[in-house]
């Protein structure tokens, strides 16, 4: 997930690490083009429960579930680009036709779906899509309130790189703050030092945009200071804008006799702040006893935040998911890391057994046993996303094991540093669960390199609460109080320069 510091400026080299990061993605999903998913009790005369599709940026999902396990055999098709899957065992059904009204114009992959009986207990499905796909698909047992799915996730062959979305939205802004020299006193907002080769990219991202722009001006200095080389000031030409150096000298061996850059326009890089509304897609979440749904009421909360984050001149957010979608405990951590977030946000609203629970809870990892019974529960649980939402096991199970000893003290600490700067804005204005900050094993809280908190907003599981959870004035009080938390603590605890080979 992580890419080389850059060495040279040329755009070529930006595209590379872009590929780089997509032939990793895609690695896991390469050659699966016909997979055959029958088992020894294929289905005889399944009945279809539901058919439910999840479409996002990241990826579709079409799931049929169904009473008995399912076989299929899938196959891409090209010219048009189609995916044509066979379904065994299986006579067409009214609920099976509800597929075709349930694919939306607004579907970044599927154009139209058919279904159709194709030969006696055979279902042929026809996905019609709007580009090439590269397809996972996969069979789920029963757990929770669903019982056999057969699942289709439809990827993208280049899937949407979160560190080049964020870079190409925030560089603007990442360049207005860079070049604000930093203030002293109360009133300064705290950056990063930036060493990291998300500036160099966002350097070369400028520098590309600003020669394509302007074609027929003197060509800017041929080497921003991306690496060690120092960049020659090219006689004759106009002075180009104080330009701050993105990496220190390797060696150290700055001399500031031929420095171009003066130390005032010392590049400082806004926080990257990742927030992730829990669970998504086939995981609702807790549910309240008057319907809400937790990953509804999160998602919203989320984006409150995001606002109010983006609004903030030194600050800049990245979602794990911005709409209704699946993603694994894992992928949440690896899109934070991919972007170098210096901190990781998880925002829930869980339900307890005891209707009465209330109150807020914030929790940090930890590395042996919980702080309490109540936090290990609700780790177990919030665990069980992958379960529930319907994680690729065959795809994912690597990657999660992984993290899984990666787990370092110093994070541990620092993530007990927002988490008690957060718990005690929102301690400020509602009521809290537990008067400290909890620990327990969550799975998404293991990024080893950033602070990482999950806040228990509310109990969906208590009325009140779950009214509360619904309504926009507290919602938005929520979200205030999580970003002041979050920036008392990094004006107390600036994150420092990154090595790149984190
Ligand atoms: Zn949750």
């Amino acid at each position: 997930m992580l890419i080389k510091r850059l060495a040279t400026d040329r755009p070529d080299e930006l595209l590379l690490a872009r590929r780089k990061w997509l032939a990793q993605c895609l690695k896991a999903g390469a050659g699966t083009v016909v997979l055959t998913l029958a088992g020894p009790q294929i289905a005889a005369g399944a009945g279809i429960v539901a058919v439910r599709v999840w479409p996002a940026e990241d990826y579709t999902r079409v799931t049929i579930e169904s009473d008995q396990r399912l076989a299929a055999v899938h196959t891409m098709v090209r010219n048009p680009d189609r995916l044509v899957v066979d379904i065994d065992g299986l006579d067409l059904s009214p609920t099976l036709r509800e597929l075709v009204a349930k694919i939306t114009p607004n579907d970044p992959y599927i154009q139209s779906v058919r279904v159709g009986q194709n030969r006696p207990r055979v279902v042929r499905l026809v996905f019609d899509l709007k580009e090439d796909i590269s397809p996972q698909v996969f069979t789920l047992g029963p757990i929770g309130q669903y019982q056999n799915r057969l699942v289709f996730d439809l990827y993208p062959v280049n899937p949407p790189d979160p560190l080049w979305k964020l870079v190409r939205e925030t560089e603007d802004k990442q360049r207005r703050f860079a070049s604000t020299p930093a203030t002293e006193g109360a009133d300064s907002v705290a950056g990063a030092p930036s060493s990291s080769e998300e500036d160099a990219i966002a350097a070369l991202v400028r520098q590309f945009e600003d020669q394509a722009k302007t074609p027929a001006t003197p060509p800017l200095p041929a080497n921003p200071p991306v690496a060690a080389t120092k960049p020659k000031p090219p006689a004759g030409t106009a002075p180009t804008p104080p330009q701050a150096p993105l990496a220190q000298d390797k060696a150290g061996k700055s001399d500031p006799s031929d420095d171009p850059a003066p130390s005032r326009f010392k590049m400082r890089r806004l926080l990257t702040v990742a927030i992730d509304p829990g669970h998504g897609g086939e995981d609702p979440g807790a549910i309240g006893a008057a319907g809400s749904r937790e990953k509804d009421v999160v998602l919203q909360i989320a984006k409150r935040l995001r606002a109010k984050i983006d609004a903030q001149p030194n600050m800049r957010a990245m979602m794990t998911r911005d709409a209704d979608f699946f993603v694994p405990l894992n992928v949440r951590v690896q899109k934070a890391r991919r972007v170098k977030a210096d901190l990781f946000v998880s925002i829930h609203a869980d339900a307890f057994v005891k209707p009465e629970a209330r109150g807020a809870s914030v929790f940090a990892l930890s590395e042996r046993g919980a702080s309490s019974s109540a936090a290990r529960w609700l780790a177990n649980k919030e665990n069980a996303a992958d379960l529930i939402g319907g994680a690729n096991l065959n795809k994912d199970a690597q990657v999660a094991r992984v993290l899984l000893d990666l787990s370092t003290t110093a994070q541990i600490n620092d993530s007990l540093r927002v988490g008690k700067a957060v718990l005690a804005e929102i301690g400020g204005m509602h009521q809290l669960h537990k008067p400290h900050v909890e620990q327990a094993g969550f799975a998404v809280l293991k990024a080893p390199d950033i602070p990482s908190i999950l806040i228990e907003t509310a109990f969906i599981s208590n009325p009140e609460e779950e009214r509360k959870l619904n309504d926009e004035a507290h919602q938005e009080q929520l979200a205030n109080a999580i970003l002041r938390g979050i920036r008392g603590y990094f004006a107390r605890n600036p994150p420092l320069a990154r090595s790149p080979s984190v």
